[in-house]
């Protein structure tokens, strides 16, 4: 999308291991309009998949979720990010690797908000080395849904997180791929 790849030269800075600060539209300060565009960006790529809902999680994957969510008019579920190794049995649970702080976490989502057989489709802000996209699939799983994709705002395609889930048959699609990135340039797949 050439308004986010605009966007990212405009205004993302990089950070040592590779990290990609957008906090002035994305990940701190939200940009609520061009959301929106890029929500209509995501429901063009997937136009071809029936969305019963759409998966993201906690905390800056939900602009982008949500506003998806508006366009094709279902709902939204975040999984949440749980500390506590004291976990009730009425979650579907997967541990992740974080990352941008070099940690393994929980995410829990209530087994009363997705269903047997229902499409899902996963989105974020950021795909790296897709270990979040990972554990949602996996809760996915758990509860006997079906992923019909992964929608990013944000690819890091030289980390190969999402070529790695395109190899596993996963459909993934991000609105901006980076082929490479430091602190003078920002290079995007064609
Ligand atoms: P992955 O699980 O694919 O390795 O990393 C994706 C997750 O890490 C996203 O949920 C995102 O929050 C975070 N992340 C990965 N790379 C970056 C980055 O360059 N900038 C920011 N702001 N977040 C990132």
């Amino acid at each position: 999308m050439k308004l986010l790849e605009d966007k990212i030269l405009s205004e993302g800075e990089v950070f040592p291991g590779n990290i990609l600060k957008v906090s002035g539209f994305l990940n701190h300060k939200v940009d609520a309009v061009f959301t929106v565009e890029m929500a209509k960006e995501a429901v063009r790529l997937f136009k071809d998949e029936k969305i019963d809902k759409i998966l993201t999680i906690e905390t800056s994957g939900i602009p982008f979720a949500f506003a998806t969510a508006v366009e094709l008019g279902v709902p939204m579920v975040f999984a949440k990010k749980h500390k506590s190794s004291n976990i009730s049995d009425d979650v579907y649970v997967s541990s992740i690797y974080s990352f941008t702080h070099s940690t393994q976490y929980d995410v829990v989502v209530s087994k009363d908000y997705i269903s047997k057989g229902e499409k899902i489709l996963i989105m974020d802000d950021f795909l790296a080395n897709g270990k979040a996209i990972l554990g949602l699939i996996d809760i996915i799983s758990q509860a006997e849904a079906v992923p019909v994709g992964a929608c990013c705002a944000i690819e890091k395609g030289f980390q190969g997180g999402g070529d790695l889930l395109r190899k596993k048959g996963i459909k993934v699609e991000s609105l901006a791929v980076i082929d490479s990135m430091d602190d003078t340039s920002i290079t995007f797949r064609k």
